[in-house]
């Protein structure tokens, strides 16, 4: 199956909004087996959406056209692309219903230009949005219109909440029905956190050879401290190539492995304290926050995590923590001994079963010869003892940030694991 992607919107060509649809589809379509031919983006124009779908349409079996189905001017690729096909917009009832729907739950009255989005073309499949209002649409077109075999154009809404659930619940199904694999897919992503990309490829590589031979396909994607290892194989033997590939990796890298098909560790960390029925309070400095973030963004956190602090200077250290003032003066914040006291203070101070704590030299100025920048000691206390690590992260304060606290997620993952 031929698919291209194009995705409208001026606002993406002047760099204004990051392109994730392009990055989303295509890692929702790879991982059900489909591979994307080409990817454009173009402006909202009728002449540059137009040339783009007619000459998708001379080469692709599918073609997904994403962005301006709203109602606003700028809002046309429904238009352009009916005129392309020459078919007529004809109101539909059920979406006008739909939208009325939409405005009704949230008590206001439906806009008066919103119409527009419950014009849906000729012999078009309308695509219901329970999250937004315009409908995404689905056309087959003609053997023989723009190429000798059938396609199918699809056409979905801008914003990302609306367009992924519409993807997932019905363009995924049409897919697997209307436009189904010669052979069957399988994948499987298993996310390491701890090793670097060419070792985690030193360990696995070799000992999986006779399974690529075989059709295994193996990706590496390497992202600030993870890696993740893609396994997929086509065919008749697909579930069991996948299934001898995983056995031998988590044979050989397995206590890196923190979860599988893109889990993410806060996650994975928040579903191990809840099952363990214990909780967490954190103490942080130089990640300022990032690590409650990252636990916060998890839904149903609050059952396990109870709180922290940003203790950045070290009166704050002091006071709410309780290091001491000593230990800051003999060794500085940037120390093992003070990562030991933040978080012993933030186990005890917040009747936690762990804590964990980070202090450390995000940069760029600050660093000295002792300690550089990028020294970081992270501690976990338990309800028996605390550990403190020491890390190098010289990277960019973002990055240090998102580094250091999966650090310290794995920390607490490695011991909650025994
Ligand atoms: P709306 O009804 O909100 O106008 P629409 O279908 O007309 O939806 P657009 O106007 O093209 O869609 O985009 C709406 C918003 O969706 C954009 O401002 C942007 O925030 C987001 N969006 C659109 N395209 C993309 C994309 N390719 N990647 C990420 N976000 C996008
Ligand atoms: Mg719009």
């Amino acid at each position: 199956v031929q698919i291209e992607i194009i995705n409208t919107g001026t606002e993406l060509l002047l760099g204004c909004i990051l392109n994730t649809h392009q990055q989303w589809l295509c890692r929702k379509l790879s991982d059900l087996g489909y591979l994307i031919a080409r990817q454009v983006t173009v402006p909202d124009t009728g002449p540059a959406i137009q040339e783009a779908v007619r000459e998708a349409l001379e080469r692709a079996d599918l073609i997904l056209v994403t962005g301006g189905l709203g109602p606003t001017s700028d809002d046309r690729t429904r238009d352009f692309i009916a005129t392309l096909l020459g078919r007529k917009l004809v109101h539909n009832q059920t979406v006008m219903d739909d939208i009325n729907g939409f405005f009704a739950r949230r008590h206001r009255a439906t806009p008066a230009h919103t119409e527009v989005q419950a014009l849906v073309p000729e012999g078009a499949l309308v695509l219901r949005n329970r999250c937004g209002t315009a409908p995404g649409l689905a056309i087959t077109i003609d053997a023989g219109k723009f190429k000798p075999g059938e396609s199918w154009l699809i056409m979905l809404p801008g914003p990302p909440n609306e367009l992924h659930p519409m993807f997932d619940e019905q363009v995924a199904p049409l897919l697997k029905s209307h436009l189904p694999l010669r052979e069957p897919f399988l994948s499987l992503t298993l996310n390491t956190t701890g090793l670097g990309e060419s070792v985690v490829e030193n360990k696995i590589a070799s000992p999986l050879k006779t399974l690529v031979d075989a059709g295994l396909e193996i990706g590496y994607c390497a992202r600030p401290s993870e890696v993740d290892v893609r396994l997929s194989a086509r065919g008749a033997h697909a579930k069991q190539l996948i299934s001898q590939a995983e056995q031998i990796v988590r044979g050989l890298v397995g206590e890196y492995i923190f979860g599988a098909s893109n889990q993410e560790l806060p996650s994975v960390i928040i579903g191990l304290l809840a099952r363990k029925h214990k909780t967490l309070a954190v103490a942080e400095s130089c990640t300022g926050g990032n690590l409650a973030h990252r636990l916060t963004n998890v839904p149903g956190a609050s059952a396990v995590f109870l709180g922290g602090w940003i203790t950045y200077q070290n009166a704050a250290k002091e006071k709410f923590l309780g290091v001491q003032a000593k230990t800051l003066a003999e060794h500085g914040a940037v120390s093992e001994p003070t990562a030991r006291e933040m978080a012993l203070g933030a186990r005890t101070r917040m009747c936690a079963d762990y804590a964990l704590s980070i202090t450390g030299i995000a940069g760029p100025g600050g660093g000295s010869g002792a300690k550089p920048v990028g020294t970081v000691f992270i501690g976990l206390a338990t309800p028996d003892r605390v550990d403190v690590v020491q890390r190098f992260n010289p990277l960019d304060r973002e990055t240090f940030k998102y580094v250091t606290t999966q650090q310290a997620l794995e920390l607490l993952r490695r011991e909650l694991l025994g």
